[in-house]
């Protein structure tokens, strides 16, 4: 058996030692005879291993106290309206439109109140992050609302909107834990773990304990509240537990790397060595404003679609997996993860040099 170099957008990569150890746990987790999948979550050892996770996490992110962390479900979709039946107590939020995900918040916010569109890139395939400095937030929005990252189009916010004194709610499901992050900066911050952290099934919500009320949208239903699940540690119901405890091996994993410094390191590291090269090919270009790129995912074309097609398959030959555009954009793109090594990285713009030596006319 052979690992490939696995460049999915999500789910996507994981570190392999993760892996290895919750493949030595999986028919004896830590001597109780069973797997954690076959677990009670009322049971000892499952607590133990949700509140590492938990306290393993704030420690990374160095999350203040007055912010609870929330382990739920229903991936970031499910957030694109909790956020608004929880927060939207004036119906109405200001929304930067910055790709599909921010889009598709900026609708579901539409069912609760006015959601209003601060901003938007649409204009340009969104290959940019429009000018944040001065919006039109007056004092009757709620919150503010970004995708921090945006994973189909490859940009990142380098520097946050000024919100005039709003909170600030992130979806951050594509640069979860790839570089420090000040929490206080942030009401709610969020992400479906499938990305950059674990298994798809588990969302995290970082959110301020003020914001937690039982003040929400009438109709909120029960499981909807973020007071439901801050009240009962994130086990009002059965959570996904199994994805919860590759979490908690994952936040283990980055705090033995070195922590997030150590990543966000590693991490632009890895993003040079692509980008330098797309700079300077004569094939391949960026699709992205320098000043916007992601240094999670980054896409790029040949500006022709067979050629496009043929590069995708001729790095399958080679052991690169998963470096088709988005569906609604086309292309390439290269997720390059926490969990990405470098020698993936590397192995990627050679082939892209190989590719490029013997396709260019
Ligand atoms: C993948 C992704 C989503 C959608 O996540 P689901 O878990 O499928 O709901 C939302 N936002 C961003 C930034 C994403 O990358």
């Amino acid at each position: 058996m052979a690992r490939v170099f696995n460049f999915s957008a999500g789910p996507a990569v994981l570190p392999e030692e993760v892996l290895k150890e919750a493949a030595d746990e999986m028919l004896d987790y830590n001597g109780t005879g069973m797997s954690v999948m076959e677990m009670s979550h009322r049971s000892k050892a499952y607590q133990e291993i949700i509140d590492t996770a938990e306290k393993d996490l704030r420690e990374l992110m160095n999350i203040p106290d007055n912010y609870k962390v929330l382990f739920l479900q229903g991936g970031a979709h499910l957030q694109f309206a909790m956020i608004p039946m929880n927060l939207m107590k004036n119906r109405k939020a200001g929304y930067i439109v910055t790709g599909q995900w921010a889009k598709k918040a900026f609708q579901e916010a539409k069912l609760f109140g006015n959601a209003v569109e601060l901003a938007s890139s649409a204009d340009k395939t969104f290959s940019y992050i429009p000018d944040c400095s001065n919006l039109d937030i007056t004092d009757d929005m709620d919150y503010v609302y970004i995708c921090e990252n945006n994973t189909i189009y490859g940009t990142k916010f380098w520097e946050l909107p000024n919100t005039k004194g709003k909170d600030l709610v992130a979806d951050v499901s594509s640069c979860f834990l790839s570089e420090p992050v000040d929490v206080s900066k942030y009401a709610v911050i969020y992400g479906g773990v499938q990305k950059n952290i674990g298994p798809a099934g588990v969302v995290i919500v970082i959110i301020r304990e003020d914001l937690i009320t039982e003040d929400t949208l009438p109709g909120t239903p029960t499981m909807l509240k973020y007071k439901t699940h801050a009240d009962n540690g994130s086990m009002y119901n059965t959570p996904p537990a199994y994805g919860i405890y590759i979490c908690g091996k994952v936040f283990k994993w980055l705090k033995k790397q070195g922590g997030l410094a150590e990543m966000k390191k590693r991490n632009e590291e890895k993003a040079k060595i692509l980008y330098d090269f797309l700079d300077r090919s004569k094939l391949f270009k960026g699709t992205v404003r320098k000043e916007d790129r992601s240094i999670m995912n980054v896409p790029f074309v040949t500006g022709d679609e067979e050629l496009d097609a043929k590069f995708v398959k001729f790095a399958k030959e080679n052991g690169l997996e998963n470096l088709k555009g988005h569906r609604s954009v086309g292309g390439m793109r290269a997720s390059i993860y926490n969990a990405m090594p470098k020698a993936g990285v590397e192995k990627l713009v050679k082939v892209m040099e190989q590719f490029e030596a013997e396709n260019l006319k």
